[in-house]
């Protein structure tokens, strides 16, 4: 799909790709439609930015896949006043997404080059409820927590228990796992009675590397 020649209609095209495959959250959707996915790439990859392919972003990691990246943030269930634990900042796209329709966003990215072009990418773009940090994200961030929503956007060997210990009760964790290729994306609903478990099908994202994660 060539944006060049017109990125509205690109983005219109993706939107209608993402209802076909069955996303239905009209928020979700108009998020889509507020942020401008080719700022997030290199310029080079601007013609391939409403495709719905993931993307590389340097550093061996990529930008997630749109329908993903759309399915998680439906799959959240999110609503305005809520506080978002995101893992894995990347690109700065899925955080832009989420804080078109919460009330925070704290994103944690181990690459710290990555981290700061994101923080200065959404800082560019106006975004003042997105707060970052850099560093491994598998021991959550103690400092704000409860979270009422936890998205952990790499693949990681099982759920690090310290997100679980730092997801609100009756909040709501989506999260990749399984081996280094290949993961199964699961929902985990936290009760006073502990954890409920939904999954939701196969995917495949770079590995969660960290202390509760993956060896580097
Ligand atoms: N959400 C991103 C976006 O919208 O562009 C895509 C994330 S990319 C698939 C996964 C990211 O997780 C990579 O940038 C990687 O460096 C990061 N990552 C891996 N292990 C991490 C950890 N323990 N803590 C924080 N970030 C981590």
């Amino acid at each position: 799909m060539n944006i060049n020649l017109n990125p509205d209609i690109a983005r219109e095209r993706l939107i209608k790709k993402l209802r076909d495959k069955g996303i239905t959250d009209e928020h979700v959707l108009e998020a889509f439609r507020k942020v401008p996915r080719h700022l997030f790439v290199d310029g080079a990859m601007y013609a391939q930015a409403y495709d719905d392919n993931a993307l590389p972003i340097g550093f061996g990691q990529t930008i997630s896949q749109p329908y993903i990246v759309a399915l998680m943030s439906e799959l959240l269930e999110l609503k305005k006043d809520e506080k978002i634990l995101e893992i894995g900042t990347g690109s700065g796209f899925q955080a832009a997404i989420l804080a078109q329709f919460s009330r925070r966003v704290y994103t944690i990215e181990r690459n710290r080059e990555l981290g700061e072009t994101a923080r200065k990418r959404l800082r560019s773009m106006g975004y003042e409820n997105i707060v970052f940090k850099t560093g491994d994200g598998t021991c959550g961030w103690a400092q704000f927590a409860p979270f009422n929503k936890i998205i952990v956007t790499a693949g990681a060997p099982v759920v690090p228990q310290t997100l679980s210990d730092q997801l609100a009760i009756g909040g709501r964790m989506i999260i990749p796992t399984g081996d280094r290729k290949n993961q199964c994306l699961s929902i985990y609903d936290k009760t006073e009675q502990g954890m409920e478990y939904h999954s939701v099908g196969d995917v495949v994202f770079v590995p969660l590397i960290g202390e509760h994660g993956w060896e580097k």
